[in-house]
């Protein structure tokens, strides 16, 4: 018997300054984003951006439904609308916000796992992997390097 251990490195910015042009100007696209969440039911809102290999930026929010399983998270309708818009076209980062009517969340917030498992099979796609910031209503952003940095042992089409 043997233990091992995996880990994630994430990057934590305290600070906007400390983010870069770049990262802050699509974290502030994810946050507009946010008026286009359609939540009534759970009154929580998430925004999502992603800035593309051609220099374009897709966002999107989350889409909820009275049937609840029909819901649709930020980040599938910001995936959903690249395919659509820019097929072929690699994702070079993706942003994600949220805000809750209940409480101000001050700490990042993670996708979802189908969402993840649907963050990595876009990187899969593209060969090459997307950075990914995640942040709370208000404090520090999280960055991390990949969309398999947040699936460990993650299942992907190169194991069928
Ligand atoms: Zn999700």
């Amino acid at each position: 018997m043997r233990n091992i251990t995996i880990g994630t490195t994430v990057k934590v910015f305290e600070t906007e300054e400390e983010m870069g042009d770049e990262n802050l100007g699509l974290m502030n696209e994810a946050v507009l984003a946010l008026k286009k969440s359609y939540s009534p039911y759970s009154k929580f809102q998430v925004g999502a951006a992603a800035l593309l290999e051609n220099g374009e930026i897709v966002s999107g929010a989350n889409q909820e439904n009275g049937a609840y399983p029909m819901c649709l998270c930020a980040e599938m309708v910001v995936l959903s609308s690249i395919s659509a818009r820019f097929p072929g076209v690699a994702i070079k980062k993706m942003a994600i916000t949220i805000k809750s009517a209940n409480k101000v969340i001050d700490f990042p917030v993670s996708p979802c796992g189908a969402c993840r498992q649907t963050l990595l099979e876009f990187e899969e796609r593209q060969k090459d992997p997307f950075q990914i910031l995640l942040r709370g209503e208000v404090g520090a952003v999280y960055e991390l390097e990949s969309a398999r940095s947040l699936l460990p042992l993650s299942f992907d089409g190169s194991m069928i």
